[in-house]
């Protein structure tokens, strides 16, 4: 019998899918041809384009990890109070797309009504940027998607007014060394111990050099343990990073007691007005306690409140910062300034890990 011809294999798309299929048709007509742009009130955004016609934005907070029923939910006040198009931003929130006037105040009233605040642009604290914590990440000390479902629920207030002195965008990230960005109020987890070692299983699991590879102070070494090929950290080199961690599991650096949160301010990514800006640490060593993490909340929040009544108009965090001084804001914010505030590591520059070639 003859072979079946065989069919051609079909490509397998991937990457970014075109967008222009998924845009409000208001969007398509006047791609690239917007005027200006107005807030006409907080979580509502006024696109106007040259050819006149103008495109109503509304913005909503959700509680990024979203069940079926949610999803189906916002799908369904797409259909029923916008014009069926909405689109989520890099902080998860939400945002529904309308031409019609009419509609907007419908569709705020029926967001309240669902329990998805309405705000977050403009001089706001919008919804917070995370990293993706236990429920999709192999190596995270802490859930960030909590942290920032906690912190929401404590900042509604300055999510649905704006009357901060500037936009306020707030990051996580649950590892010290992957990902996560810049923020004005950064909160990160902050490993204190080195790892500990199941030398049973470093054998079995991990590819030794590339492990020691790994490391950005070289504290790393092959050893023989229990007749067993093994790794070893010298303890007094070790900062205490976790990136061993990821590539050799048996080197558990996540603790329930000696994995923190550590609270950073002033980064920037952009450079619209002025350079990017790295943040600076101003308070370590906070417990990472689930699932409300209240001593976070609370440095935060005296944080937050101390710039909303310090700075000035259009002042960013980081500005804010700069102006009145380091020591004046360890003073207005009461957090205890400490040694280990300081970055006096002169070795740096010879011993980190440095090189720009990926590693695998
Ligand atoms: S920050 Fe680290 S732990 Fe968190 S999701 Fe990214 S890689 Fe995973
Ligand atoms: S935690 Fe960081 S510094 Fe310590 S041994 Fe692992 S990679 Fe090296």
């Amino acid at each position: 019998m003859a072979e079946p011809a065989a069919k051609p294999r079909t490509p397998i798309e991937s990457g970014v899918p075109d967008p222009f299929q998924y845009m409000h048709p208001t969007t398509i007509r006047n791609f690239g041809q917007w005027k200006y742009h107005e807030r006409p009130q907080p979580g509502v955004l006024k696109h106007v384009a040259e050819s006149g016609e103008a495109l109503y934005t509304v913005r909503a907070g959700t509680q990024r990890q979203m069940d079926l029923a949610t999803v189906r939910k916002l799908c369904d006040i797409a259909d029923e109070f916008a014009e069926g198009h909405f689109r989520f931003t890099i902080r998860s929130n939400i945002e529904y797309l309308v031409a019609d006037e009419a509609k907007v105040q419908p569709l705020i009233d029926k967001l309240r009504a669902e329990g998805f605040p309405v705000g977050g642009t403009g001089p706001s604290v919008t919804m917070i940027s995370h990293t993706q914590g236990w429920l999709h990440c192999d190596i995270p000390g802490t859930d960030a998607s909590g942290v920032v479902k906690a912190l929401m629920d404590e900042l509604h207030d300055e999510f649905v007014r704006e009357d901060m002195p500037n936009r306020v965008h707030i990051t996580t990230s649950c590892c010290q060394i992957n990902c996560g960005g810049q923020g004005d109020i950064a909160i990160n987890i902050q490993h204190t111990k080195p790892p500990k070692i199941n030398h049973d299983l470093v054998a079995n699991v991990c590819e030794r050099p590339s492990v020691v590879a790994r490391c950005p102070v070289a504290a790393i070494r092959p050893a023989l343990v229990n007749g067993k090929p093994s790794l070893e950290v010298d303890e007094q080199k070790c900062i205490c990073c976790g990136a061993c961690y990821p590539p050799c599991p048996p080197m558990e650096i996540n603790d329930p007691e000696h994995s923190k949160l550590a609270i950073w301010i002033g980064g920037n990514h952009s450079n619209a007005r002025g350079a990017p800006t790295f943040h600076k640490l101003v308070c370590s060593g906070l417990p990472n306690n689930p699932p409300r993490w209240p001593e976070v909340a609370e440095v935060v929040k005296k944080i937050l409140h101390i710039y909303r009544e310090d700075a000035r108009d259009y002042e960013r965090v980081g500005e804010w910062v700069e102006r009145i001084g380091w020591p004046r804001f360890f003073e207005l914010t009461n957090l205890p300034f400490t040694k280990f505030h300081i970055e006096n590591w002169r070795g740096s520059r010879q011993t980190l890990n440095a090189s720009a070639h990926v590693r695998f």
